[in-house]
């Protein structure tokens, strides 16, 4: 039976590249991103051809509830959705949205989703993104470091909560990747020179090397791994 995998944040950058990936390993795919340009946007692009693009925001619970309430298969869960507001996010408003979005949108999804993954002929497999933020600490980024450590604490205990009912919680760690979340970093040339140096493989991540990964936390090649936080960084971690 073909499986189904659901992404969010699967209209942009990482998300999309882990959406494609799975759609050219021949899965049924959904991708979710919020509202707008960047939904309609993929809706035109040919390199979303044959993935089913929805609008949802994981901040939005009733939303959420009425997006599950229409599913009846999910075998591969992916929360990729995710913002940032660099210095902006020692506002409070703006620091509760980015942990309600990155932490609380992985939870409301994994919540909304856990029955039908557990019905999972194969298995049911999460797959959160975590961060390097999610070791680190980000003195720009105080809501997106919280949330990312939340998202890596949040997959362990979900690992070891819903071990009994078949399902699989892991995540990716990614480092530096190019998408439009770190073009302003990308664009600075001192600031991706630092970026660079730090990485022992000495490139940006691309969305396709995040996918590599992703997708085999979600196979049989990982029946026996959960709990995990798998870094996609180039050794930037490491070093
Ligand atoms: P991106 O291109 O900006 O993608 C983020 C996606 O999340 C977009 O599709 C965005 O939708 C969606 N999104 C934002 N708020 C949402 C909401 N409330 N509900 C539903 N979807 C929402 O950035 P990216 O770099 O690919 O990031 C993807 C994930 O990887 C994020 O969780 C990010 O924290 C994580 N990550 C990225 C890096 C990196 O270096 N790029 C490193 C570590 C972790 P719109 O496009 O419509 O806004």
């Amino acid at each position: 039976m073909t499986r189904q995998i659901l992404v969010s944040g699967g209209t942009s950058g990482i998300g999309a590249g882990i959406a494609q990936a799975f759609r050219d390993a021949g899965d049924a795919v959904t991708a979710v991103g919020l509202a707008g340009p960047d939904l309609d946007a993929a809706a035109k692009d040919p390199a979303f051809r044959g993935i089913d693009l929805k609008p949802l925001d994981v901040s939005d619970q009733a939303a959420v509830d009425a997006f599950a309430a229409s599913l009846t298969q999910v075998d591969v869960l992916v929360n990729c959705a995710g913002m940032i507001r660099r210095m902006a996010e020692y506002e409070m408003p703006t620091f509760l949205k980015v942990l309600d979005v990155n932490l609380g949108g992985t939870m409301r999804l994994c919540l909304a989703c856990k029955d039908l993954l557990a019905q999972s002929g194969r298995g049911g497999a999460i797959v959160n993104t975590a961060s390097m933020l999610s070791f680190f600490g980000g003195p720009a980024v105080p809501a997106y470091s919280a949330s990312k450590g939340g998202v890596m604490q949040l997959t362990k205990s979900l690992a070891v909560a819903w071990a009994k009912d078949g399902i699989r919680v892991n995540a990716v760690a990614p480092g530096w990747i190019a998408t439009p979340l770190t073009q302003a970093l990308q664009d600075d040339a001192a600031r991706s020179q630092v970026i660079l140096d730090r990485t022992p493989m000495a490139r940006w991540g691309t969305p396709a090397d995040v996918a590599k990964a992703v997708l085999f936390l979600a196979s049989d090649q990982a029946d026996f791994i959960t709990g995990a936080i798998l870094p996609v960084d180039g050794g930037y971690a490491a070093m």
